[in-house]
């Protein structure tokens, strides 16, 4: 199904959207333990899991393709494929478009991905250039948006304005980077709505695991660390068990702020943990 489809059903159910993102499993077990993963993910219902994939098609960012068809054929979960400019010329793109095509992938999460050395010179310096082709060959495209601005733009308006591009090149939903505070989201999506963004928008949030995890994860994106989390690091500081479900409360009661709010959709970072997924199911459904 496609993405702007399932928003509007569950709409229409008077439901909250919620969806999940996987990465291609390491090593040679890759789809094996896809299989497995996507498996405990199909009975929590999601509107739809979105699969990643390494920037310039590095490491094992070959099996997304392979995830997202067996999702959608093998289990019947609407599945999105993330596809990045990175190294992608026009050529690539059209046998990336026949791959999709001819391997059922109707959803495709357009990014421009982060700069990869020797990724080679690429056709699409931002994204919204990606999202225009990817409709223009018939998918039904998302694209990626920032709660608290991209990590290089230093404008929250010029941000908006830029994300305002992707949805009039085409783009028929958004999913939003992780953050951890939901004023800051609900912001956002004031701003977002002023700007004219009309396409359903699902905010993403990330369970925390473990204090290195959130290092690296603010740093990579530029994301706020409220003192609450900050007092949960030092409470559980001895205490890795406890600290990660601390982090899975705080994502629920994220969740159910945000749920309460009415906003379209909810995303959740799950790491590939089925556990995680469930936990946030329940704080969204209930
Ligand atoms: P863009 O929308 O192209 O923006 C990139 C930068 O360029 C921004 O600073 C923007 O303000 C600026 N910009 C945009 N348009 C213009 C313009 N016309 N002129 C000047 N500047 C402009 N990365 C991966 O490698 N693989 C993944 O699977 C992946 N999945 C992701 C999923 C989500 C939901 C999100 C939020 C991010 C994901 N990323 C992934 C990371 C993403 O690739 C990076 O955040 C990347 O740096 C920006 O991607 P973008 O699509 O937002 O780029």
């Amino acid at each position: 199904m496609r993405v702007d489809e399932a928003f509007e059903r569950e709409r229409a159910a008077g439901r909250c959207a919620l969806s999940f993102e996987m990465f291609p499993p390491k090593g040679a077990l890759t789809l094996d333990e896809a299989h497995v993963i996507a498996g405990e993910l199909a009975p929590l219902d999601p509107t739809f899991v979105s699969v990643t994939c390494s920037a310039g098609g590095s490491g094992n960012g070959g099996a997304t393709l392979e995830i997202a068809s067996m999702l959608a054929r093998d289990l019947g979960v609407t599945s999105v494929a993330h596809l990045t400019c990175m190294g992608l010329t026009r050529e690539g793109l059209a046998e990336k478009v026949a791959a999709f095509r001819a391997a059922g992938v109707e959803n495709v999460l357009a990014l421009r991905g982060d700069p990869v050395p020797g990724a080679g010179a690429a056709d699409y310096p931002f994204a919204r250039d990606l999202v225009a082709d990817l409709a223009e060959a018939g998918f039904c495209v998302g694209a990626a948006a920032y709660p608290e601005g991209h990590i290089a733009c230093d404008d929250l308006m010029e941000d908006v304005r830029r994300l305002r591009q992707k949805q009039d090149a085409g783009a028929r939903f958004l999913v939003t980077q992780l953050c951890f505070d939901n004023e800051a989201i609900l912001r956002f999506l004031d701003r977002a709505h002023a700007a004219g963004i009309t396409v359903p928008i699902a905010v993403g949030i990330m369970p925390f695991m473990s204090k290195q995890q959130l290092a690296r994860m603010v740093f990579m994106c530029a994301a706020s660390l409220p003192s609450p989390i900050i007092k949960l690091l030092a409470k559980y500081e001895d205490n890795p068990e406890s600290l990660r479900q601390a982090g899975v409360d705080y994502a629920c009661r994220q969740l159910d702020g945000l749920r309460a709010q009415g906003v379209d959709g909810l995303h959740v970072y799950a790491m590939n943990r089925p556990a995680v997924a469930k936990a946030c199911a329940a704080a969204v459904r209930g």
